[in-house]
């Protein structure tokens, strides 16, 4: 189709435009390889079919948002399928005769002609739709940022509305002239049954005599693929970028245990002089890609509890900030230079460092597999180890876990709760060879309420004959406060501390009535050598009731209705979502569901070391927003499974003065007996 003139200047456009695309690209990779640690390349098959899987169903993006994702879906098929659409254009347009030999194929051609008619009208809809969406419609608000994010200036000024709109151009650019180079072909010789939509617009094309046709598809040709090659230099400084970052990024990411569990730092290792992120380089390779993947959606923000309540936090700021400090420092970082920015001040302000709840929500919306949580809990690493920078009010459960080992900073015995019972409750000491250690935690050794929660549980135990033991003054804090707080080297003692004794006892089983115990000692101690089968107390309640250890009973304590509040550290860190639900339901209890629930639960704001601290300013406290929830369901009751969750609800009820009474489901059950 073209001349031999268009051929050259083509072939020449294109290598300019590839050469410095290339050269965009190899930039971005240097940027990335500064970043510590590694891209994760190991079991690749099973990753990249996984990456294709999420590509090709968007189940990331599916999970929120319906109607927009469904759009973007849309979206993806088309440009994936544009891929062939544009190897085929440009054998059309270098190779002879061409349509001949195509239409040889016969109907696996029809086939392409009409997926590529109908894609092209699904890509161009739902460009404009997401055009609207960004300027017009009502659900622009949620790629907003509230006034109290730290915003880089770009940013604030519009950079990413003026992307959006260079993207989108462009793509309206590339489809929207293939499509009427297609309808001028109709044009030339005859409606197509395989391309309905472009047979429909070929009438605009009506007064054009066979030259002016020939001219009018040169046009459309050089406009769509031509297009592409003014494009491609700006692609990687564009957040189209996601488009290979988001797959790279589900394929090369680290396979947690669970989706919250942090990596260990190396303090025997004296050639290091940096614990945590203090500036760009000190992010990891995967938190640096995250910056490049990041399609700046604000879904995880609408998901995030500082953020919903007020709070200077957004993780989606965080993420569109690193983009924009990457760029600024895009030569440097490429070249080996070091940076000056701090991400502290850079990426987030330090109230919003402070703010967030470490509820993962962020990580599991993200549809582009990125971990804003992550940086944020590297950085408070940076600001605690590095700069000794902290809330005062950590320093106190910090020296209470070094002296006392428990942030209570209470320095009676652990077991003081076992008291006020009228059965022994053995210590390991007095019962060595016990089925099932019950790891009871802080909150039950100091906190009354929790208490409450501990005597249920064991005389559930005791009802159902298990042969368990608790630690007593054997047991120390875990260390989640510390390693949520970036206290890693605090954290990294209690582990040890813990895991040594844990392996010397070798228990054949631990319960824990803590999502944050379960989340240390299950998915993170097993960095510091220690691996242990771990459930949480409503599992085992579930598994007692199914094994009639336990009586299922059809609600002889006439529970109206109730309402369950996942813990994020059960959850959505660690999968337990259905244990509580089926105690409930054996117990033929109403369970009425709050509308988020289950992994999209909403924290209770004891997250994340916020419990030894004062909440960060903002418009509402993270515990009322939620408990509003649960008062807004009707429900008399609202079970729980974490005594941090428990303590929030009832300050929380106190605060409003009424609402449904707090109870753990350990206590339910044990009000059935
Ligand atoms: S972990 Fe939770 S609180 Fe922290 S940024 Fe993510 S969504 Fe917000
Ligand atoms: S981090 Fe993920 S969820 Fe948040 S704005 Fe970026 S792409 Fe969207």
């Amino acid at each position: 189709m073209l001349t031999d003139v268009e051929k050259m200047l083509f072939i020449l456009l294109a290598l300019l435009s590839i050469g410095a695309a290339a050269a965009g690209f190899r930039e971005m990779w240097q940027i990335i390889q500064r970043g510590t640690g590694q891209l994760h390349l190991e079991r690749i098959i099973p990753r990249a079919l996984q990456a294709l899987a999420i590509y090709l169903t968007q189940r990331t993006t599916l999970k929120t948002r319906p109607l927009t994702s469904a759009i973007h879906w849309g979206v993806v098929l088309g440009f994936t399928y544009y891929f062939l659409v544009n190897i085929v254009d440009l054998l059309h347009g270098f190779a002879h005769d061409f349509d001949a030999q195509l239409a040889q194929l016969g109907g696996l051609y029809d086939a392409y002609r009409l997926l590529a008619d109908a894609l092209s009208v699904v890509v161009l809809a739902g460009i404009v739709y997401f055009l609207l969406r960004r300027f017009t419609l009502p659900n622009r608000h949620a790629l907003r940022f509230h006034d109290n994010i730290l915003l880089h200036p770009k940013a604030a000024a519009g950079a990413i509305a003026h992307d959006s709109l260079i993207v989108a151009f462009f793509i309206l650019l590339h489809v929207g002239a293939r499509f009427l180079g297609e309808s001028v072909a109709v044009a030339q010789y005859g409606a197509d049954a395989y391309m309905p939509f472009a047979s429909a617009v070929a009438g605009i094309w009506s007064g054009l005599n066979a030259d002016a046709l020939h001219f009018a598809r040169h046009i459309c040709w050089w406009l769509a693929l031509g297009g592409v090659l003014v494009f491609l230099p700006y692609f990687p400084q564009s957040k189209h970028a996601h488009l290979f970052m988001a797959p790279l990024n589900f394929l090369t990411r680290p396979q947690r245990r669970s989706l919250g569990a942090l990596t260990t730092l190396d303090f025997a290792d004296e050639s290091l002089e940096q614990f945590g992120a203090g500036r760009l380089e000190d992010l990891s390779m995967t938190q640096l890609l995250d910056g490049f993947a990041c399609i700046m959606c604000n879904r995880c923000q609408d998901v995030c509890p500082a953020y919903a309540t007020g709070k200077e936090l957004s993780p989606a700021a965080l993420e569109v900030n690193k983009r924009f400090v990457l760029k600024d420092n895009w030569e440097a970082l490429a070249g080996g230079a070091e940076t000056e920015q701090t991400l502290a001040g850079g990426l987030l302000s330090e109230s919003a460092l402070w703010a967030c709840t470490a509820c993962g929500a962020c990580i599991d919306i993200c549809p582009v597999g990125n971990e804003p949580m992550f940086d944020i809990l590297d950085i408070r690493r940076d600001s605690v180890l590095m700069q000794g920078e902290f809330p005062a009010e950590l320093g106190g459960a910090f020296n209470g876990m070094e002296r006392q080992g428990n942030p209570w900073q209470i320095a009676e015995p652990r077991d003081n709760w076992t008291s006020a019972l009228d059965f022994l409750v053995p210590t390991i000491a007095e019962n060595p060879d016990c089925d099932l250690l019950y790891w009871t935690g802080c909150a039950v050794s100091y906190d009354p309420r929790a208490q409450e929660t501990a005597r249920a549980l064991v005389k559930l135990l005791h009802a159902a004959d298990v042969n368990f033991a608790i630690l007593g003054e054997r047991e120390r804090c875990t260390g989640d406060v510390a390693r949520r707080a970036g206290n890693e080297y605090l954290h990294s003692e209690m582990a040890t501390m813990n895991v040594e004794t844990l392996n010397e006892i070798a228990p054949r089983r631990i319960v824990v009535t803590c999502p944050h115990c379960l989340h240390n000692i299950g998915t993170e101690y097993p960095a510091f050598g220690g691996d242990y089968e771990i459930v949480h107390h409503t599992e085992l309640i579930a598994e007692l009731i199914e094994a009639g250890q336990l009586p299922a009973r059809a609600n002889p304590a006439g529970w109206s209705n109730v309402t369950f509040h996942d813990p994020c550290y059960l959850g959505r860190h660690n999968d337990v979502l259905d244990a509580p639900r089926d105690v409930l339901s054996a117990q033929a209890i109403p369970l009425i569901e709050m509308p988020r629930n289950r992994k999209n639960s909403f924290c209770c704001g004891a997250g994340g070391a916020q419990f030894w601290k004062e909440e960060e300013p903002g418009e509402q406290k993270v515990s009322l927003e939620r408990y509003q929830e649960a008062i807004e369901t009707g429900a008399e009751t609202l079970a729980v499974g974490c005594p941090f969750c428990m303590r929030m609800f009832e300050d929380a009820r106190n605060e409003l003065a009424g609402g449904p009474r707090v109870l753990d489901i350990a206590e339910v059950v044990a009000a059935e007996l």
